[in-house]
């Protein structure tokens, strides 16, 4: 395993990248490359340049139209190609660790990385279509206090391999290779799972970018959704350089409460956070920003907490829909979840406003894989974590 960092602090230490070597195999995995990344590394393992062009079209097909995890079955490539291509390349999965389905249908997949650091992703299935949630970071730097991943100590950004690879994966579970145009259970996907997607920009950016190729897994940007925490300064060029649909997890109104629950916005405020969302590209009416509001008893839920959402909505003339998240709890955690009665309240106000506001029915809490409960099993806290928790837990409820 590399060196474990810590955290220093709770506020926005971008987590520093290091380099992740494979442990037990030297071959370059293909899997998260750029298409032209692909003919440069055939160029240097000494095709010449027109074979390296015509082999990377081929393979990039191979891999994320077919769902190809070897060169054996590779029938438009010649057989000592292939067995040349074996030896020094290899297009691999995450490792799977463990697998859980939940009675509502909800998948959670435990990922182990090369390096040895766990990761999930969670597969949510409806009637005729269904949505994945992506991971983009081993933990979260940032502490927001409803959520489990944020307690997590260990970071590292995940790599655009292990981005697609969950995809990739997925469609393996589901049986959905090749690529389909219409039809498919896999039909999108948010990255909602751990990590704050804006932290990792580069490397989010390129394994979507993957995923939305035409000739590969062809997955819309319409049927991708990023979600930040508020990591303003990233957000324009989230939208011109990925131009997926945006998500902003908002959960409260005021700089009090917000400064509280999600500690970001002590360094982008609630105003600068709207300004930015009015300023993303490509956001329309036929293309709302979704504001997700974690729902907590006493903390963020009273009428006035929701006109006042309705009235910076409308101050920002912002094209919004609001998804009302009842908190989904976890071992430790510090709030409640508000009573249906007064989430459904919350929803009416927001409703006659105008603005769209259902109510998230949880999904996989069984199994720990509805949103917020993330956080891998191997990781332990200290004992004297565990004794700061219970004393802020005892205080809370005093
Ligand atoms: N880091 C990104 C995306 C991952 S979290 C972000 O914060 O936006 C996906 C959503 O689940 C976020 O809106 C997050 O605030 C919310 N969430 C976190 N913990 C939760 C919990 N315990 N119950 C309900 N929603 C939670
Ligand atoms: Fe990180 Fe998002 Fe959890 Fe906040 S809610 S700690 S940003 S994963």
């Amino acid at each position: 395993m590399t060196a474990v960092m810590t955290i220093p602090g709770h506020i926005d230490p971008v987590p520093v990248p290091r380099p992740v070597f494979a442990v037990d195999d030297a071959r370059l995995n293909l899997v998260g490359l750029s298409k032209e990344a692909i003919r440069a590394a055939l160029e240097e393992a000494g095709l010449d340049a027109r074979q390296a062009k015509l082999r990377a079209k081929q393979l990039w097909h191979q891999i994320y139209n077919r769902g190809a995890t070897g060169f054996d079955a590779m029938s438009d490539i010649a057989k000592g190609q292939r067995a040349w291509f074996a030896e020094r390349f290899r297009i691999a999965r995450p490792k799977v660790e463990v697998q859980q389905v939940s009675t509502d249908g909800t998948r959670k997949w435990l990922l182990q990385t090369d390096d040895g650091h766990d990761y999930e992703m969670v597969f949510i299935p409806d009637a005729d279509r269904g949505t994945l949630c992506v991971s983009s970071q081993v933990g979260c730097t940032l502490n927001c206090r409803f959520c489990h991943t944020g307690t997590m100590r260990l970071v590292r950004n995940l790599n655009p391999d292990e981005i697609v690879g969950q995809v990739m994966l997925a469609r393996d579970a589901l049986g959905e290779w090749p690529s389909q145009p219409e039809g498919r259970l896999l039909s999108n996907i948010v990255m909602m799972g751990m990590g704050e997607p804006l932290y990792n920009f580069d490397n989010v950016r390129d394994a979507l970018k993957i995923v939305m190729d035409g000739d590969g897994i062809a997955l819309s940007k319409r049927r991708i959704t990023l979600s930040t925490s508020g990591v303003v300064p990233m957000m324009a060029r989230a939208g011109e350089e990925i131009g997926v649909n945006l998500a902003v997890s908002l959960h409260a109104v005021t700089k009090e409460v917000r400064d509280e629950i999600v500690p970001l916005n002590r360094k982008y405020g609630i105003e600068e956070l709207l300004a930015a969302c009015a300023a993303y590209p490509g956001a329309n009416n036929a293309r709302r920003i979704t504001f997700e509001y974690v729902m907590l008893k006493d903390k963020n839920d009273s009428d006035e907490d929701a006109r006042e959402l309705v009235r910076l909505i409308r101050k920002y003339k912002l094209p919004a829909k609001v998804n009302l998240i009842p908190f989904n709890p976890w071992p430790g955690a510090l709030y409640e979840c508000s009573d249906p009665e007064r989430v459904q309240r919350f929803s009416d106000i927001i409703f006659e406003a105008g603005i769209s506001a259902p109510v998230r029915r949880p999904r996989g809490r069984d199994i720990m894989a509805a949103c917020g409960q993330l956080k891998s099993a191997a990781e332990k806290k200290s004992r004297a974590e565990l004794d700061r928790l219970a004393e802020e837990k005892q205080a809370a409820l005093a």
